[in-house]
């Protein structure tokens, strides 16, 4: 079989096995809760192996995703919803000359007009990669980052029904997993004026709520986003606090998922993520874990923060070019 049919088999395979009825009875504002949790346990499959960068797996998942945006009626930016690009050592380890990146990868890129198009833009980045398969076992990455996925696509289900004041992008990022390699593309290669982004939001372990804790993180080196976050947070249907954007080693956030890309080049964030907890990065990162009850309300809180962001979209942009510019 080719790559493709194979992909196509495995989405066709997982479409007849997937169909677990939500357990909560929570009714979200945002989105429809059945095809979010349908999405979350098809992107975890077994089948999926792991969504390893350059693997069938990987195809399959970039199948249900471009399918989604397909019925959402959520355009691709460009000729194709697929942006394969090349990644690798930027640098020699060993002479410290460049060094050619031999990787591939393919990013998955959407787009929702706003009513005023063409003016400042909003990036939501969701990684859709993960560990593969090690040593004979299945990493699926529920939390990391299939709940990601799941949240970006119910902000496009969300904007699809409701139009943003301005354009909104949906990048599903290849190999985070990998040294950010599909952040990096994107913004080395970017396809829209990347002075005209206001905001990154990105959404990276979205569905445990283990403590009940939503983070935003990122606020500390864009304090003018404080107020705005804690706006969202006071009525959201999650417990949001601030912080893991400074310190030490794994307190601090800032360049541990794909936002770090948008960071070092100037472009403010937030990252949106739950602590690691004893199924993070290991084979049992498994659907069954999911509390899907609180799963449903972080994604309806993702939704209010985006919708927030939107609404004050051209403030951060003047926010962002202050900054820059000192
Ligand atoms: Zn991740």
């Amino acid at each position: 079989m080719t790559g493709l049919k194979a992909a196509l088999s495995i989405v066709f395979a997982i479409g007849i096995a997937a169909c677990t009825t939500t357990t909560s009875g929570y009714q979200p504002q945002h989105y429809s809760p059945q095809p979010a949790i349908d999405m979350l346990e098809a992107l975890s499959a077994d089948a999926l192996q792991g969504r390893g960068v350059g693997t069938e797996g990987s195809a399959a998942a970039r199948v249900m995703i471009i399918d989604r945006l397909e019925a959402l009626g959520v355009s691709a930016v460009g000729e194709s919803y697929e942006h394969p690009f090349k990644y690798g050592p930027f640098r020699n380890p060993q002479t410290g000359e460049d060094a050619v990146p031999d990787k591939d990868g393919i990013n998955v890129i959407a787009m929702i007009p706003g009513m005023l198009t063409g003016g400042p833009s909003m990036v939501v980045t969701a990684h859709y990669d993960h560990l593969g398969v090690r040593e004979g076992e299945i990493y699926n990455g529920t939390d990391d980052n299939a709940s990601g996925v799941v949240g970006a696509l119910a902000l496009a289900e969300h904007f699809s029904n409701t139009p943003p004041q301005h354009d909104v992008y949906f990048v599903f990022f290849d190999a985070e997993e990998d040294g950010f390699g599909g952040a990096r593309d994107f913004i080395s290669n970017p396809p829209l004026p990347l002075e005209t982004v206001a905001l990154n939001l990105n959404f990276d372990m979205v569905s445990r709520g283990d403590n009940g804790i939503l983070w935003a993180s990122g606020t500390h080196h864009w304090p003018d986003m404080v107020a705005r976050v804690d706006a969202v947070a006071a009525t959201a249907p999650v417990s949001v606090e601030r912080g893991y954007d400074t310190g030490d080693g794994r307190d601090d956030w800032t360049m541990l998922s794909d936002h770090a890309v948008f960071f070092r080049a100037g472009i403010p964030h937030i990252y949106f993520g739950v602590e690691d907890h004893p199924d993070y990065h290991r084979p049992s990162d498994d659907f069954e874990n999911v509390d899907q009850e609180w799963f449903l309300k972080s994604v309806d809180t993702l939704a209010m923060m985006a919708e927030a962001m939107d609404a004050d979209l051209g403030e951060i942009l003047t926010m962002r070019r202050a900054a820059n510019a000192d």
